[in-house]
């Protein structure tokens, strides 16, 4: 599967991309409202999707592109719109489920005060003292009662085994759904959305005092020179294997994602620089000892290698200038001739 927009827009194609969309918005001569900024940017990325066919095709029968035509397209074909409709039809279906078990419920209730009523009745009779046929009477009501409350406990029974099968099977499809929206679909690395999201979380609770944390970015060395001479798919491949290894290496408490593009980034918590170091180091000797090969005609694509830059969050300090310390020891890894891990808190103080 190719990158998401999600990952493009944070990628070195970002900038081209939005022009593009841009372009084709006022080509077509749409509001450049958020909706259609979303629409056209994954239009511009895939025309050939089914996002980018469903707006050629409007375009071409010159529909007006109303609000409420954006907003279907979106409902149709945005990732978020479908993750949205996943989770409405989930809770539609969840609705549906607990009022047919609230009938049922109910419908046990008043079986149950007919059979009340029914023994009450029948006790009644006995004082009075029955005569055999009228007590074979009672009895055979009763037994005809006790056998309808029977059935229809066992139909609530069912009920309530299919609702609770039913339940779990929602249950799986919000998971699901919930996975997608937070995983690259290239590398099934978290995605940037996710990461932030982690890296707040993190931060917050390491600034409680919940040990340190360490924020290292990870950009694969001439990535573009790689994609440009093996061609993209091969290029996809080195960044599925990339990924792999930090998978491997960033299993919980530590958090590995597709930061964009050829970047990527590693979280740990409660770990000591020795420790981080460590891991990385094995990371990097891992990624740069493995020749790759090309899948389709089996030549040696050589090994990729990583450059890697390392900082440690200080007392009261945001995400983004973590980021930034971060992002500036990369870039002293690139300078002094990558393959290497650096750490900001090595670096001169200028940097
Ligand atoms: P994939 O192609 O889906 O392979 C998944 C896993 O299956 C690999 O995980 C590896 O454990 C195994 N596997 C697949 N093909 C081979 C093979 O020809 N020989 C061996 N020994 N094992 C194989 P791994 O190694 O972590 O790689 C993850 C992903 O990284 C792969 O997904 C692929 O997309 C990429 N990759 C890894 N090595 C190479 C390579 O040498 N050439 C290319 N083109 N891609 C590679």
């Amino acid at each position: 599967m190719a990158e998401d927009v999600e990952t493009t827009i944070r990628g070195p194609q970002a900038y081209s991309l939005a022009a593009r969309a841009l372009q084709l918005m006022q080509e077509a001569q749409v509001w450049p409202t958020a909706l259609n900024y979303e629409l056209w940017l994954h239009y511009a990325r895939q025309p050939d999707g089914k996002l980018g066919r469903a707006i050629q095709d409007l375009l071409e029968f010159k529909t007006p592109i109303t609000e409420a035509v954006s907003e279907q397209l979106a409902a149709d074909h945005l990732p978020r719109g479908g993750l949205q409709d996943q989770i409405k039809d989930a809770s539609e279906a969840l609705g549906r489920e607990l009022a047919a078990v609230s009938q049922a419920v109910e419908a046990a209730q008043r079986n149950q005060a007919a059979y009340g009523k029914t023994l009450e009745g029948a006790s009644q009779g006995l004082t009075a003292g029955a005569e055999a046929p009228a007590f074979k009477a009672l009895v055979d009501t009763l037994a005809a009662a006790t056998k309808k409350v029977q059935s229809h406990s066992k139909t609530l029974e069912q009920r309530l085994a299919a609702t609770t099968t039913e339940v779990d099977v929602l249950r799986n499809r919000l998971e699901e759904a919930r996975r997608d929206a937070t995983t690259d679909g290239l590398t099934q690395l978290s995605n940037r959305k996710s990461f932030d999201e982690h890296f707040e979380r993190l931060r917050g609770l390491s600034q409680n005092g919940r040990g340190p944390l360490t924020l290292a970015l990870l950009d694969i060395d001439h990535f573009k020179k790689f994609n440009d001479t093996w061609g993209h798919q091969t290029g996809d491949q080195v960044l599925r294997f990339v990924a792999s290894v930090l998978a491997r290496h960033g299993k919980s408490p530590r958090f590995a994602a597709r930061y964009g593009g050829e970047e990527f980034a590693m979280l740990f918590a409660g770990e000591n620089p020795v420790q981080v170091m460590s891991a990385l180091e094995t990371i990097r000797e891992e990624i740069a000892g493995r020749v790759l090969k090309r899948r389709s005609t089996n030549e040696d694509l050589g090994a990729v290698t990583i450059s890697m830059g390392v900082a440690v969050l200080r007392t009261g300090e945001k995400c983004a200038s973590l980021t930034e310390r971060a992002d500036a020891a990369l870039y002293s890894s690139k300078r002094n001739g990558r393959n290497r891990v650096s750490n900001a808190e090595s670096l001169p103080a200028a940097a």
